[in-house]
């Protein structure tokens, strides 16, 4: 039988027996004695099961569509707040959140609201759409787009035009992070992409399964961030949901291992990640894989929600985010934090599941997304064949820099901040933009002032917003 197959069976099986609560219970008795400030997992869970029909009783006499989450997020702070001296997992880096806001993006912001064609900030992209892994909640395997490497001029060509490109001189990308619908390590120009790029100017990052990554000292370097998918902690949940074998589990842990050696033994500054895609059947592998993340000595693991497209093919059970166990399970796993290691999960996002916060998406200008078969689309959700009219270009095929000038490229991107495209009815579920577009919206709608920050601090990873 082929991985695929045994795979197939194995996530039926636990789709079919559905969230493993006691195996999830008899996990919270285990690491209570090393969490990192004293907190009871059965205590809270009873104290958050008690206060939920209160909790829903008081969202629905509010009446907003995120009134039950705004309640949840405050009410667990009560309920379980962290003492000021335990271990802050969000002290160093907040990955649930945006930095468009910071003064440092400011100018190209305030430049976009003057209608001028500013170059994006972040461009997320992928190198092909090939992966040799086949994970339950991939997102681009419902595209069915074919893979298709270019030409090494091609790559070359494209991160020239991110530098010349904007409504400025120097105000070109800022950062490139390939990540998207494809494992851009399967491509043979990879390891020359991350260079290059990173000799322009441009801040680097990968997400990778990590399998044919080879990190050494000069790639290691030249990212700012990389973050390994890893959707479970255990070597046969791991197999079940990434859709491998034995042999691709322990190279992809070599690979985190090797790249973690690497960073620490010459003190770079590259961050180095973990990042579980929580399907609810498999939450009994959220404490696995933070304790792993932990002995690993990865800086973080981050935990979240799996967006489902607008069809809902997934079949992704929102609801179940907003449970008394749910919650008790990411509380506990980001008390597993420590000084130098931080278990956060994305709490906004996956307390928001479907419902989003705003009814234009203003985004895609600062944070665009292009496929890994060249398709310049404004995101993710819109590189498959159905979505055709929002494909703006094709790099392969004509240079970046007359795409980003073309009038479809502000066409398409106006079309999406207009009255006639509503994200709450036509999208997939929360999207990369999505904190951008809550930001960027209420200040443009609703007149919320954009944040002061603070000049002497810039974030960790500025440039992916
Ligand atoms: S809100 Fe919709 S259109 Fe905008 S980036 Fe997200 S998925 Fe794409």
């Amino acid at each position: 039988m082929t991985n695929d197959v045994i795979a197939e069976i194995t996530r039926n099986e636990r789709r079919r027996k559905g969230v493993n609560e006691n195996k999830i219970l008899r996990q919270f008795d285990e690491v209570q004695s090393i969490l990192s400030y004293p907190f009871s997992p059965r205590e809270v869970l009873h104290e958050i099961e008690t206060a939920m029909p209160s909790i829903r009783e008081e969202a629905r006499r509010i009446g907003t569509p995120n009134a039950l989450q705004d309640i949840i997020l405050s009410k667990m702070d009560e309920i379980a707040p962290r003492p000021p001296n335990a271990p802050n997992p969000r002290g160093k880096l907040h990955l649930d959140s945006t930095k468009i806001e910071h003064w440092k993006h400011r100018e190209r912001l305030e430049a976009w609201r003057r209608g001028e064609r500013i170059a994006p900030i972040t461009v997320d992209m992928a190198l092909t759409q090939k992966c040799s892994f086949s994970c339950e909640y991939c997102y681009a395997g419902l595209q069915f787009n074919k893979a298709s490497p270019e030409e090494w001029a091609t790559y070359q060509n494209l991160l020239d035009d991110f530098t010349t490109i904007g409504h400025a001189s120097g105000e070109g990308v800022r950062g490139v992070s390939l990540v998207s619908d494809g494992e851009s390590t399967e491509n043979p120009y990879f390891r020359d992409f991350v260079l290059y790029g990173k000799s322009k100017g441009i801040d680097m990052a990968v997400g990778t399964n990590g399998l044919k990554l080879n990190p050494d000292l000069e790639l290691i370097r030249a990212f700012t961030y990389a973050r390994f998918n890893i959707s479970a902690g255990e070597r046969e949940a791991y197999k079940q949901v990434m859709g491998v074998s034995d042999k691709q589990w322990e190279g992809a842990l070599e690979s985190i291992r090797e790249s973690i050696r690497i960073k620490r033994e010459n003190n770079l500054e590259t961050t180095i990640g973990l990042q579980m895609v929580l399907l609810p059947e498999y939450a009994d592998q959220v404490i696995p894989l933070a304790l792993l993340g932990r002995d690993l000595k990865a800086d973080y693991t981050v935990i979240k929600h799996c967006s489902d497209d607008e069809k809902g093919s997934l079949g992704v059970d929102y609801s179940w985010y907003k449970t008394p166990l749910a919650l008790t399970l990411l509380k506990t796993a980001e008390a597993l934090s420590i000084d130098d290691y931080s278990v956060q999960a994305k709490w906004t996002k996956m307390m928001t599941g479907r419902d989003r916060r705003y009814s234009k998406c203003f985004g895609t200008p600062l944070m665009l997304q292009m496929s890994g078969t060249c398709i310049v689309a404004p995101c993710g959700s819109f590189f498959g064949k159905d979505y055709s009219r929002y494909h703006i270009g094709n790099y392969s095929r004509e240079r970046f820099k007359d795409i980003w000038a073309s009038d479809k490229y502000w066409e398409v991107i106006g079309h999406l901040g207009s009255d006639k495209f509503n994200p709450q009815k036509m999208c997939a579920t929360l999207c990369l933009q999505d904190k951008v577009n809550e930001v960027v919206y209420g200040w443009v709608e609703n007149g919320v002032p954009l944040r002061d920050t603070d000049r002497a601090h810039v974030p960790q990873h500025i440039n992916f917003i």
